[in-house]
Parts: structure tokens; sequence; C-alpha cells
């Protein structure tokens, strides 16, 4: 296979199929790239549907600003805070609340702090965890009992995230707290979640420490008080763009657009060999094909799959093998006297034990301000996920009368919304499960043949934006290397 890019007589053309987050990052790259270089560039980036951004979409409903997908990112990871910077939005974003910072889970049928410090898996101290009611005595013992459990024997096999935390905290703590922590982000069954494919730096804790409390312990006396106090998936560590994600989407677009051509309702149907100067073929669901000399595929997984069944079958099959969730959204808006529960925290989340429909409540006027109009408070009902998967399926009427119902009963909220929204993602969540890494160095060594070819997205090394932006980054870093 030829490649003709360093041909100086035309631009380099480059194409990106999919316009999500992941697509338009690895597009805004090639453009930093082939800018600071002086290479001049074709670039394309082909979306299926009709409007770029993917997974996101902030709305003006009713006087509430509404997030239809994604409302936050983690600031911890670089990918997203950077290219805010890069897109000159810095000044822009916004903390979350700090009179809220906490989270509540759903504790025998009522909403109970998560105890302070509890980071997703462990917590960082025990007083309160004693202090809580939503452990027994013996769970608390059984939980405490981690500092003297013994770390695994290295290297120790893909396990579960279930297998871990009970292996080192008991099964109370794995369905009390930690199933619903981790579910509000993976919406995954935790007895097929990789920890190594999503959770990683437990198990160096493991291996370092000998206990993850008193990892957790070494950490936040290194950090500070208001780390230390953060609860739940560490809110304090989330931001967001002050008019929501598509801010960020939307500067990014102009970005792209300034000079990418946008081709809108564009499917690929298959990336295959070219033979005539450029080095892959694409063709689209029309039946046309166009040459290209290097290729991003930012698509999910199984889409990826159809597309690169014939230049990379190998990838193609272990892209395949990535399972999705899919999940609805209803996002409401809600006078703050019709609710019962004061809300004084960032949101609720449900353990499958209690047997609820619902997985987990956004108080998002409580995360972010200017969310809701004075007095009153927007609230994000997940629905579905890998453990409920028929409950996306029912109509909206349906899911509208499952939350109305869940929200009455779990906190006092009399139905009286100034506006009821439901959004729908189908197979929109990677299920990272036992494996993961294999299935992803399978990927890359089939690659390794294919420099004008990188992929991206969500499916690969990390569900939030954070990686999926810098997943988009690093293969336009590859194919311009290439
Ligand atoms: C409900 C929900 C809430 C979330 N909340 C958060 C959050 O608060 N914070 C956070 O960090 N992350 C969150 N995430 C995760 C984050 O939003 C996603 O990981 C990210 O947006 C995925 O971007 P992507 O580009 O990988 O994929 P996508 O957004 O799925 O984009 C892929 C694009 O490819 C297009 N496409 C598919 N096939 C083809 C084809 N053959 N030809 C051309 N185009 C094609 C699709 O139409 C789509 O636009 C959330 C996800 C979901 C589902």
């Amino acid at each position: 296979m030829s490649s003709s890019h360093s041909n100086s007589d035309r631009p380099w053309r480059v194409v990106v199929i999919g316009g999500g987050v992941s697509g338009l990052a690895a597009a805004f790259r090639l453009q930093e790239l082939a800018g600071a270089a002086n290479r001049p560039i074709d670039l394309t980036v082909c979306e299926a549907s009709d409007a770029l951004g993917g997974i996101v979409g902030t709305r003006e409903i009713a006087g509430y600003r509404v997030e239809l997908g994604a409302d936050s990112f983690i600031t911890n990871k670089p990918g997203a805070i950077n290219l805010c910077r890069r897109l000159g939005l810095d000044g822009e974003l916004i903390p979350t609340d700090a009179r809220y910072r906490r989270s509540l889970v759903l504790s025998r049928g009522k909403p109970m702090p998560v105890p302070e410090g509890f980071q997703l898996l462990a917590p960082n101290a025990m007083w309160p965890v004693w202090r809580s009611p939503i452990f027994s005595l013996a769970g608390k013992l059984r939980l405490a009992a981690e500092y003297f459990v013994p770390a695994a024997q290295q290297p120790v096999e893909d396990e579960s995230l279930a297998s871990f935390v009970r292996r080192r905290f008991g099964q109370e703590a794995l369905e009390r707290l930690v199933q619903p922590l981790v579910g509000g982000i993976y919406t995954s069954d935790p007895e097929k979640l990789s920890l190594r494919g999503t959770m990683p730096r437990f198990l160096e804790m493991e291996a370092k420490h000998g206990s993850l409390i008193r990892a957790l312990r070494h950490e936040a006396r290194s950090s500070t008080t208001q780390d230390r106090t953060a609860s739940g998936a560490r809110y304090g560590l989330f931001a967001t763009p002050r008019l929501g994600i598509s801010q960020m989407v939307d500067a990014l677009i102009a970005r792209v657009q300034t000079s990418a051509t946008i081709r809108l309702n564009c499917v690929v149907s298959q990336v295959t060999p070219a033979t005539d100067g450029a080095t892959y073929q694409l063709e689209f669901a029309d039946g046309t094909r166009a040459p290209y000399d290097a290729v991003v595929v930012a698509t999910p997984a199984y889409r990826a799959a159809s597309v690169l069944r014939t230049v990379c079958p190998g990838a193609a099959g272990a892209l395949d093998e990535i399972e999705y969730a899919s999940t609805a959204i209803v996002v409401s808006g809600h006078r703050l006297s019709d609710v019962a529960n004061p809300l004084d925290a960032f949101g609720l989340v449900v353990p499958a034990i209690e047997k609820r429909k619902i997985l987990a409540v956004s108080f998002t006027s409580r995360k972010f301000p200017g969310r809701a109009p004075e007095g009153c408070v927007e609230l994000r009902t997940f629905v579905g996920g890998a453990m409920q998967p028929e409950l996306v399926d029912q109509s909206d009427d349906q899911i509208l009368e499952l939350v109305r119902r869940e929200l009455h009963e779990l906190l006092g909220v009399v139905w009286k919304p100034d506006f009821a929204i439901v959004a729908r993602w189908m197979r929109s969540m990677p299920q990272y499960h036992v494996g993961h890494l294999d299935k992803i160095a399978r990927i890359e060594t089939d690659l390794k043949s294919q420099p004008h070819l990188g992929l991206a997205g969500n499916a690969l090394y990390g569900v939030g934006l954070p990686d999926t932006i810098a997943s988009g980054e690093r293969a336009a870093e590859r194919i311009f290397q290439g």
C-alpha cells in the first residue's frame, strides 16, 4: 500500500469519519499540526447524522439550561480542560457549587449522604463510615478489615470490579455503595466491568500500599481540604462551560469549520485499500467513493468494526466484541416548593438492591449555577443502562411515568414540572468488560501495519469527555507522523 501524502504538488487528503467530540477533536488537532508544520491539508469530516457533536446537546427550555447528554467533565484528566484552553474558553469554565458538594445514595428507601471522603471504591477515613447508617455493623467491620486484607499476588488476572471490591471490602460495601457510584459513570454490571480497564489506580494502590484505605489516607494527607471533604465521584473536580457543554462543542465546530469540509448526513460504509496513489478509498452508503491519504475513524466501535472489516479485519473483530448499553435521561424542571427533599447535594445514586427503576438523579442546578430560574431546580434522571436495558425500549410516556413515580417516592417531588423531556441514547455507553484491555491490545497490534489510519472514540481508552478528546488527538498525531 502506498501513501502520497509527502507528494508536495497537492495537499494531504485526510478524512475524519464521525463528527462526535472525538472526531472533532481529531480534526482540530490535525489543523493545529498541519498549521504548525506549514503542511497543506485537505480535511473532510463525514458525519452520518444531520448535526455535529454526537452525544452532547445543550438546549434552553422554559428558562432552564438543559443538558441532554454530557453535562460536565473531570478536570484531573487534561483532555477537556486543555481543549477549552486552546479554544479560548478557559475563562468560561465554571466549577461545581461548593455549597452542595456531596452525593446521596438511596439506602433502604431513603436518600442518605455518601460517607464523607468515600472515593468511588474506598473511604479515605473510617469515622464517616462508622457514623453512616448505610452499612450494618457487620458491613462496617468488614470494611474496616480492609487494612488487613493481603494484597493480591502480582500479576493479577483482569478482575471484575465486583470481585475486587468483595475481596477487599466485602459484599455490603459493593452492593450498598460502590455499585451505584460506579454505575453512575459506566451504567455497567459490576460483575463484568474490568477494574484494570476502568480504574487501574485502585489496583496500583493495592500493589503499592497493600490497602486502599491506607493509600487514600496517605493521598488525603497530602491533598487540599476541598479534596478531603469531597464525596462520591469527587464532584469538586468537575467543571463545565458557563453556557453548557455545547459551548465547548460549538467553539470546536467553529474552529474545525474554518478550513475543513463538513459533510452531514454522510454515512461511510467502508474503508478499503486504494490503488491509485492514495492510501485508502472510502465507500459511502449512497454508493459513491473518494480517495484519501489518511483516515481517522471516530465512530462507535460497532460502526468502526464494519467500516474497517476489509483493511483491518483483526481490529474489526475486536471492536465488534465491545458491547454497548443504552440509557434514557429524563430532564425536568421543578419549583423547589414542589420538592420535599432539600436537595442539598449534587445528586442521588440508586443501588440495584433497592430494586428501583431509576439509576440516578442528578440535581443539575445544584451542581452548576445558571441552570434553572430562581426558586427552581433542574433534575436529570437516568433510566436503563446495562442492568435494566428493557426500560429504555418503553415509550416516552411510560418512561416519564416511572420517573414521576420514583421521584415522588424517593425525593417527594410533586409532579408539576415546568418542562420534562426524554433523551434516549441507544447503544451509546461502551462496556469495558473484563478482557477489555486485551481487545485494545489486539486492535493496536492490527493497526501497526496501518500508520495512516487512526482510531478514536469512547470505546477505547476511557468513556468520559477528557479521554474521548485525548483519543481523537492521539489518532490525529499518529496519522500526522504516519
Ligand atoms: C447519557 C450520557 C451522559 C454522559 N455524560 C457525560 C458527562 O457528564 N461527562 C463526561 O465526561 N462524559 C459523559 N458521557 C460520555 C461522553 O458524552 C461520550 O463518551 C462522548 O461524547 C463520546 O464521543 P464520541 O465522539 O466518542 O462518540 P459519539 O458522540 O457517539 O460520536 C460518534 C459519531 O459518529 C457518527 N457515525 C457513526 N457511524 C458513522 C458512519 N458510518 N459514518 C459517519 N459517521 C458515523 C455518529 O452519528 C456520531 O455523531 C455521557 C454519555 C452519555 C451517553
